[in-house]
């Protein structure tokens, strides 16, 4: 078995910007490349600069390209949006737990997503639009800040058309052209179509934003252990070595980035170190 502490040098194949800090990376999977469980992530690596985790956001039944999309925001992640095709970078894993899919087999499927969360949410939409009949109805709320902020602009469209989805989006702040929702996300829910006790809820987003949507459904009477949600820490090793995306008594990296809602709830908002 290969060390997984050393990365496997991959090749940019294209780098697509979504938003003006947001922009989706693909690059060509290794030779021995098995594939990954939606919600799992990589470890991406730019020598001198560092390695970040982040999530696959691309299509599951895809095994020569591994997609990603990465939100600039600091050191590691400013200079993967600056790739152009055919550079090399470093790629360890997949690692992690991802979402329990399987579980939603007859249930209604409700992915909620907030900004760059759709980026981890996006390959469970792939993998159940391939056989949409096997759930009992398939929901995608989407929340951003701006239309401007909207990610995967040209496939929401298609998304918005699905006769096998309920879609609904919604922004805190509209321009003019703006033809969707606005205000926080956590207003959708009231007004989906759901049979609460059916329902597998699947939600990334920031913290604040998973408790709210949480704390809704939960008052809607969609049971606690019906609620998955997927965390983000600080991560190094991603090998449940090093501590540093320890919550509670969870190791992100090895235990996460998908939880059970009611396993994690008295530990958000927790402040890292
Ligand atoms: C399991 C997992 C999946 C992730 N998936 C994605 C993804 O699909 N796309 C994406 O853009 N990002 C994702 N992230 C977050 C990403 O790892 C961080 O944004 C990145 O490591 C920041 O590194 P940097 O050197 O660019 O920024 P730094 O210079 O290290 O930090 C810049 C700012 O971001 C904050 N920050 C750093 N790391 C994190 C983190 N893990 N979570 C929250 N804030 C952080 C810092 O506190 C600082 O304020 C994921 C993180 C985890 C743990």
């Amino acid at each position: 078995m290969s060390d997984p502490f050393i990365p496997a040098s991959v090749t940019v194949e294209a780098l697509q910007q979504e938003s003006h800090d947001v922009f989706t990376l693909s690059v060509c999977a290794p030779s021995n490349y098995a594939g990954f469980t939606p919600g799992q992530f990589n470890m991406l690596y730019l020598p001198g600069r560092g390695e970040s985790a982040i999530s696959i956001s691309g299509d599951p039944g895809n095994n020569s390209t591994i997609t990603h999309t990465v939100k600039a925001v600091g050191n590691v992640t400013r200079a993967l949006c600056d790739l152009r095709p055919s550079q090399r970078i470093g790629l360890r894993g997949p690692f992690g737990r991802g979402w329990p899919l399987e579980q939603a087999n007859g249930r209604e499927l409700l992915l909620i997503a907030g900004g760059i969360g759709l980026a981890p949410l996006r390959p469970v939409l792939y993998a159940a639009l391939e056989a949409p009949k096997r759930y009992a109805r398939i929901t995608v709320l989407l929340g951003a800040r701006s239309p401007q902020d909207l990610l995967f602009t040209e496939e929401l469209q298609r998304w918005k058309s699905h006769t096998d989805l309920q879609f609904l989006a919604s922004v805190d702040n509209a321009d003019a052209n703006w033809q969707g929702d606005v205000g926080v996300i956590t207003q959708l829910i009231p007004r989906i179509e759901m049979n609460p006790k059916n329902v597998l809820a699947m939600i990334c987003g920031p913290e604040v934003m998973i408790r709210f949507c949480a704390k809704s459904l939960r008052d809607r009477g969609v049971p606690a252990d019906a609620i998955y949600v997927s965390l983000e820490r600080n991560m190094k090793c991603a090998l449940g070595i090093c501590g540093h995306c320890q919550l509670g008594p969870h190791f992100l990296c090895r235990n996460g980035p998908v939880f059970g809602y009611a396993e994690v709830e008295r530990f958000l908002m927790t402040r890292e170190f």
